[in-house]
């Protein structure tokens, strides 16, 4: 049985990985080609954004950010997370315990062998970072966000425009 259902997982991610977020890609409201983004986003945050990839745990400095603000998409600027929902999670990764509402959509990925679930920019469909249930009260969740996928603007200055 045991067995029976890692071949499931194993079969799924055979399949690929990301193939429930790129069948959802024609769903989202700003459309570019990878080629765009890659002129309109560093490196660092096209790696995490358009290849899932995972920046290196302590390197980003929104870590130690204490301030009130908002964290957005760096690539379409949609406003993801409040300052007022962030905390220190211990895990270097900028960490919320609640999104904005509507900014963001999950998929499961299969990256690691067992799922977890993956959480993009609603707006963009770039990914973000990962969702669990160890987060504090009083969600319970912990959104932990690569912080190269975002740009924090503070309280009181005006937030960039949406990229269209
Ligand atoms: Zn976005």
């Amino acid at each position: 049985m045991k067995r029976r259902h890692m071949f499931k997982i194993f079969s799924a991610w055979l399949a690929g990985a990301v193939a429930p977020v790129s069948a959802l890609a024609a769903a989202f409201p700003l459309q570019k080609t990878k080629a765009e983004w890659r002129k309109l986003v560093s490196p660092a945050a096209y790696a995490v954004l358009f290849e899932h990839g995972t920046e290196r745990p302590g390197s980003s400095p929104l870590n130690a950010e204490k301030r009130p603000g908002t964290y957005v998409c760096v690539a379409c600027n949609l406003p993801l997370f409040s300052s007022a929902h962030k905390y220190e999670s211990g895990t270097g990764w900028p960490s919320f315990f609640q999104a904005l509402p509507g900014a963001l959509g999950t998929s499961t990925d299969y990256k690691l062998i067992y799922p977890r679930t993956e959480y993009h920019c609603s707006r963009c469909g770039g990914h973000h970072g990962h969702v669990f249930d160890d987060g504090p009260k009083p969600t319970g969740q912990r959104f932990c966000n690569n912080g190269v996928a975002l740009a924090f603007v503070p309280e009181g200055q005006p937030r960039p425009a949406l990229r269209t």
